[in-house]
C-alpha cells in the first residue's frame, strides 16, 4: 500500500550499516536470550562510536542528573544531526575520538556514569524499536526487532527473557510514555516526506528551529511560551498555565500538541476565537475575499 509507513526510532546504539539486525518483528511476549554484565569479554565495546539520537525525555533527564542547562548539555555533550526519514534537526551524543568513533563522554572502564539515566537508545539495546501506520489506521503499531552484532556477546549469555521482562527492565515505561508525542511527530513526517512534506510541501525553516527547540530545550521552550504572544494566542486555561510553569513534562506534552498543531493542522490546541477570527479575516483578505 503506496502510503503505509513503517519507521524504526532507535534502530541501535551503534551504526547497523553492517546489517545485524534480524528481521523479524518481535511482539512483547516474544522471548530472545541476552544478559549484559561487568564480566562480559565486550564489556563497553559498545559504547564506542555509538550513534545515539536523543529523545526530549533523554536530554530532560540527563540535565536534571548533571544539574545543568539544555543550553549548556548541548554544548558539551551533543552534535547536531538530522533524523533522516523526517528530515528533522535532532541532537546526537557526541562520542570522543577521530570521527566520532571513541568512547561516550559518559563511560568509564566501570561503565557508564550516567546509567540511572542513560538514553533511551541505550536501554533499548540490543533491541530496536519501530512504528509502523497503514493508511487508513487510526493508530500506530509499535513493534520491536534485534540487533545482533558480532561484538556483543550478550547474546551467548544464557538468559532468555521476554520483550516485555527486558522493557520492564530497562526502566522504558517512562520513557516511552513521555516520547510518545515525539516519536508520533517523527513518524508522521516521515511519511509525509514521501511525498514532500505535509500538503506536499516541506515544513519551514522556522518549524524545524521551533521542533529543535521542544526536542532538545524545555527552559527555551519555556521562555518561549511565556515571554512571547503564546498563551494569547491558545485557548489554555489558568490552572494549565500555572502547571507549565514548573513542570517540565507537561510542558514537553505542551509542545507536541502545539507542533502537531503547527506541523499537520491537528487539532491539539485550539486557537482563541478572537485569534481565529482574526486569522479568518486575514485569509479571506489574502484571497480577496469581502
Ligand atoms: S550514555 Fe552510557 S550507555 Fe549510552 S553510550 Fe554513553 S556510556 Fe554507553
Ligand atoms: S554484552 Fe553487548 S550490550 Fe553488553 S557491553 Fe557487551 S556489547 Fe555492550
Amino acid at each position: 500500500m503506496a502510503n503505509d509507513s513503517e519507521h524504526t526510532i532507535f534502530d541501535a546504539v551503534r551504526d547497523a550499516s553492517a546489517g545485524p539486525v534480524e528481521p523479524v518483528r518481535l511482539k512483547e511476549s516474544d522471548g530472545f536470550c541476552f544478559h549484559c554484565h561487568p564480566d562480559v569479554a565486550c564489556w563497553n565495546v559498545c559504547c564506542h562510536g555509538a550513534d545515539v539520537t536523543l529523545t526530549p525525555y533523554d536530554i530532560l533527564s540527563l540535565c536534571r542528573r548533571l544539574e545543568i542547562k539544555a543550553a549548556d548539555f548541548l554544548a558539551r555533550f551533543t552534535a547536531p544531526a538530522i533524523w533522516g526519514p523526517a528530515g528533522l534537526p535532532v541532537a546526537k551524543l557526541r562520542m570522543e575520538g577521530a570521527e566520532g568513533k571513541g568512547p561516550c563522554s559518559f563511560m568509564i572502564e566501570a561503565g557508564c556514569t550516567v546509567y540511572a539515566d542513560r538514553p533511551a537508545t541505550c536501554r533499548y539495546y540490543p533491541l530496536g524499536f519501530g512504528s509502523f501506520k497503514t493508511k487508513d489506521a487510526e493508530a500506530v503499531d509499535d513493534f520491536f526487532f534485534l540487533v545482533r552484532e558480532s561484538h556483543c556477546r550478550g547474546h551467548a549469555e544464557a538468559r532468555s527473557l521476554s520483550v516485555a521482562e527486558f522493557h520492564h527492565e530497562q526502566g522504558l515505561a517512562d520513557y516511552d510514555r513521555l516520547n510518545r508525542g515525539w516519536i508520533d511527530i517523527l513518524m508522521k513526517m516521515a511519511s509525509w516526506k514521501t511525498m514532500g512534506g505535509p500538503g506536499g510541501e516541506d515544513v519551514s525553516k522556522q518549524t524545524k528551529q521551533m521542533f529543535f527547540l521542544v526536542s532538545t530545550d524545555v527552559d527555551g521552550f519555556r521562555r518561549f511560551v511565556f515571554e512571547t504572544k503564546f498563551l494569547e494566542s491558545y485557548d489554555i486555561d489558568d490552572e494549565a498555565i500555572e502547571l507549565l510553569r514548573n513542570d517540565d513534562e507537561a510542558l514537553l506534552r505542551l509542545g507536541f500538541d502545539w507542533l502537531k498543531s503547527v506541523m499537520f493542522r491537528e487539532s491539539t490546541l485550539t486557537l482563541r476565537a478572537d485569534v481565529l477570527q482574526e486569522s479568518i479575516a486575514r485569509a479571506r483578505g489574502d484571497l480577496g475575499a469581502t
